[in-house]
């Protein structure tokens, strides 16, 4: 089997309401999908949600890294990941969320050419993934309402996105927890906003409300940062910003630096690195979650696979497409009560792509 043609699309997707993190608010998300086509007729798709942010992205840097990438696949094995991703990795350095729109295409291109679907191909550890709902910063009673709301669409787990003024993200904390009650998880992301010594009193102070855990409290450059926040709190904390890859997560770990660490396939470049660095953080006892950027239900439903796949992937943050207004397909991952349900059928499960959404490609390879 040989790759015989390459398809970009470039989409705008809306979110339902504007999302705001510590570092900045957005609207809508730029996305690329990538249609992989065989000589045998399977077709394979997979999702770009670049982030300038944390891997240094645009849209149009993934156009540019693909265009570099797409020519040299044209006649080669789709079954080959390992070989593509080593090439890939030698074409163009970095660009992780281009790679991973080729990874995630190649994968369901396994999936349909055995006729398996992907989560059971990738080792089928469990049958559906619990996910939270995050809510985006905003005045604490606001997201205290957004709290209870989404307990009652049926959300066991919450992500409170904070990060911004100390105090100010304590309250929101302590009036979600207040509001909701204790039988839901709450977990927070402060993404980077707070100093070490910012982060260190405001979990101290947050110890009582039962936080499942803490994400990325310090930035990625204050030098054993998140380490010195970890020794001073009882509050798991988790690396995002900070791991990329297996390397990332191996240095992580060998400092002492983390309790957890948040996998995204758009950090990783895909699912392949994505399972290194699950197995590389499995060796040392340390836990991973799957995480999103703004990926649509076509790269939601590649984490979904995974995260049921992989034992040590024991949480999961797999909610951007419900944050989105406009949908690319009509299948994928299911949600029901939090959990999220990998499509039975072969591959990837995302079969129906609109093609209305998605436009004419903006590059055709092969
Ligand atoms: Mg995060």
């Amino acid at each position: 089997m040989r790759i015989q043609e390459i398809k970009l699309y470039s989409v705008t997707l809306s979110y339902h309401e504007p999302f705001r993190i510590a570092p900045a608010a957005s609207a809508e998300t730029h996305n690329m999908i990538v249609e992989i086509t065989s000589d045998s007729e399977i077709t394979g798709v997979g999702e770009s949600s670049p982030s300038e942010r944390v891997t240094h992205e645009t849209p149009q840097t993934v156009r540019e890294a693909l265009n570099k990438i797409a020519p040299h696949l044209i006649g080669t094995s789709p079954l080959r990941i390992e070989r593509i991703v080593d090439s890939m990795d030698r074409i163009i350095a970095g660009n992780p969320s281009a790679k991973a729109a080729i990874d995630m295409a190649l994968h369901d291109i396994i999936g349909k050419t055995t006729e398996i679907p992907l989560f059971k191909l990738l080792g089928g550890f469990r049958q559906s993934v619990l996910t939270d709902l995050t809510l985006s910063i905003k005045k604490a009673d606001e997201m205290a309402q957004d709290a209870i709301r989404a307990t009652r669409q049926g959300f066991k787990a919450l992500k409170v996105k904070v990060g911004m003024n100390p105090e100010e993200d304590f309250e929101r904390v302590r009036k979600i927890r207040e509001a909701i009650g204790s039988e839901t998880t709450i977990r927070i992301d402060a993404n980077q906003g707070w100093t070490v010594n910012q982060a260190i009193k405001v979990l101290k102070k947050l110890e009582p409300f039962d936080i499942e855990f803490a994400e990325q409290p310090v930035t990625t450059e204050a030098l054993q940062g998140l380490a010195k926040v970890r020794k001073k709190t009882a509050i798991p904390v988790m690396a995002d910003e900070s791991v990329h890859s297996p390397e990332d997560a191996l240095n992580l770990i060998r400092d002492d630096t983390v309790d957890l660490i948040n996998i995204k396939l758009m950090k990783s470049g895909g699912i392949h690195k994505a399972k290194k660095i699950a197995a590389v953080a499995e060796a040392a006892k340390v836990p991973c979650m799957i995480g999103c950027m703004g990926e649509s239900i076509l790269g939601i439903t590649a984490g979904v696979h995974l995260a049921a796949a992989v034992k040590n992937i024991q949480y999961a943050d797999l909610d951007s497409d419900l944050l989105i207004r406009d949908a690319v397909t009509s299948d994928g991952a299911e949600i029901h009560d939090s959990r999220r349900i990998p499509p039975g059928k072969p591959g990837l499960g995302v079969t129906k792509l609109h093609k209305k959404v998605l436009g004419h490609p903006v590059e055709v390879y092969g």
